[in-house]
């Protein structure tokens, strides 16, 4: 994008309404500049296939490209285009590892099988990236969790995922100050397996490897009703239908469709924020950043960053409430951050480029322990969401294995398990708690330098 056309998008500001739903265009999204939006045709007219999915971001790009690999029949229709959702307005992490093991004791064999998957497919978006030929910006330089002190909480996590097989690493001031350029930070995690993808080009790469093999692909298809037809599904949108013997709603938190509307209190929304630089020199980004690694903080995180092929810095926050729409607020919060952290970065002109929201769903009220979920909805209907902020490892990963227990018909047998929808109690206190109280106490601590 030239300065000019950044400029003419600024002064188009969406309503404010739709920085508070994570609605607003997806070309505000960093991860979409510089790239063509896809345009798949929508639906029209009544098909047949053996498995229909619903929703193309990033979950239900894999789950398609994975059956299609397998020789099943697959429509996969999205109500916008591939990435148009959390997908396409992420932070861009790739973590391969999940914050507690608490809930696998929930799930099939203890959370054995889970494991073992997350192990076995430790570097899957990469391997995805190299196998169908996708250049999605991936980098596999590790995610960073840094903190100022040593922390017993990030060494127990290391060694119990290092015990498990990841490839993680714990190191002190004397390793980590080359990799962040900083003397904040004195102990850190070094995850290898992880690092930064543009998640856009991810899923939409998935969703032409897809197509490629013979899925049929759909945008601008919202469903709109699920009934049986016989012993098949009849899945409608607005022109056309899809007739198929199993169905599965990749649809984030199902939010606003108005059939199996439980789906949609399954979970905790949350608001988040996206916000990327102009590209900064290579001077100032190889003291930061040498090897573009994937960086968090701990224990709050405020600021995870990331840094693109083309040298912007982009990271993501929690607006407070009423303030979804203030990018230069939250852009000034974080150069703030930044200057206090990187000396270097007061002699350098650091602007913003873009700024957008997006919608997270948990379905823990606990931000650790929100696992994804395959619901079964109906017989032969089911629901694969609620990724929270893991979607980018996870649902590639979910995708491949929910691929692999339909193609063999045993939903039960997938690592996460298979069950009823459960309605949650409170939704809506897990996101007052944090953007009204948690978030903004972080942010005071931050600014006056106390974490
Ligand atoms: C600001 C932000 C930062 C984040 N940072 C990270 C990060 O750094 N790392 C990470 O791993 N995760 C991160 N996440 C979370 C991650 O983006 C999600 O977990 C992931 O994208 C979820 O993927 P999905 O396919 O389930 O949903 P989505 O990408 O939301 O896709 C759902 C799709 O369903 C479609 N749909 C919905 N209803 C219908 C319907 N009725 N008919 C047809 N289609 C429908 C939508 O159009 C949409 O395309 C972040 C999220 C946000 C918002």
């Amino acid at each position: 994008m030239t300065q000019g056309q950044a400029e003419a998008l600024n002064k188009q500001q969406p309503h404010a309404d739709l920085y508070e739903t994570g609605s607003v265009p997806v070309e505000r999204s960093v991860w979409t500049l510089d790239h063509t939006p896809p345009s798949h045709p929508p639906l029209i007219g009544d098909l047949e296939a053996d498995i229909v999915v619903v929703g193309a971001g990033v979950v239900g790009a894999s789950l398609s490209l994975h059956l299609a690999e397998r020789g099943i029949d697959t429509v996969l229709i999205d109500a916008a285009q591939p990435a148009d959702a959390a997908s396409g307005r992420n932070a861009g992490h790739v973590q391969p590892y999940l914050l507690s093991l608490e809930p696998l004791d929930a799930l099939p064999g203890k959370g054995r099988p889970f494991l073992d998957c997350l192990i076995e497919h430790r570097n899957i978006v990469f391997e995805l990236c190299e196998r169908h030929g996708i250049d999605a910006d991936q980098v596999q330089s590790g995610l960073l969790e840094v903190a100022r002190q040593k922390s017993a909480a990030l060494e127990s996590k290391a060694k119990k995922w290092a015990g498990l097989g990841l490839d993680v690493e714990i190191l002190g001031s004397d390793r980590l100050r080359p990799l962040v350029g900083t003397d904040r930070y004195s102990y850190g995690t070094l995850w290898r397996n992880g690092g930064s993808v543009n998640p856009f080009l991810l899923t939409n790469g998935m969703v032409r490897a897809a197509a490629g093999i013979g899925a049929r692909v759909y945008g601008n298809s919202p469903a709109r009703a699920c009934e049986r037809q016989g012993g098949r599904w009849k899945l409608s949108t607005a022109s056309g239908s899809v007739l198929a013997d199993r169905v599965v709603l990749c649809t984030n938190g199902h939010v606003g469709t108005n059939f199996y509307a439980n789906l949609e209190r399954t979970q905790f929304p949350l608001l988040a924020c996206g916000l990327a630089t102009r590209p900064l020199p290579k001077s100032f980004l190889d003291v930061v950043n040498p090897m573009r690694t994937a960086l968090s903080q701990h224990p709050a995180g405020l600021y995870p960053m990331v840094v693109d092929r083309k040298g912007r810095l982009i990271t993501a926050t929690i607006p407070g409430v009423g303030r979804a729409h203030r990018g230069d607020l939250h852009f000034q919060y974080f150069l703030r951050h930044l200057r206090r952290v990187y000396p270097e970065a007061r002699d350098v002109r650091i602007e913003l480029e873009t700024y957008w929201t997006g919608m997270t769903h948990n379905s823990s009220a606990i931000y650790d322990k929100a696992y994804p979920k395959l619901y079964r909805v109906d017989d032969g209907v089911f629901g694969l969401m609620n990724f929270g902020s893991w979607g980018n490892h996870l649902g590639p990963m979910m995708g491949m294995d929910v691929a692999r227990v339909l193609a063999a018909d045993q939903p039960d047998s997938a690592v996460l398990g298979c069950e009823r929808p459960q309605q949650v109690r409170f939704a809506g206190l897990f996101s007052t708690k944090l953007r009204r109280f948690l978030i903004p106490s972080a942010r005071l601590a931050d600014r006056f330098d106390l974490v």
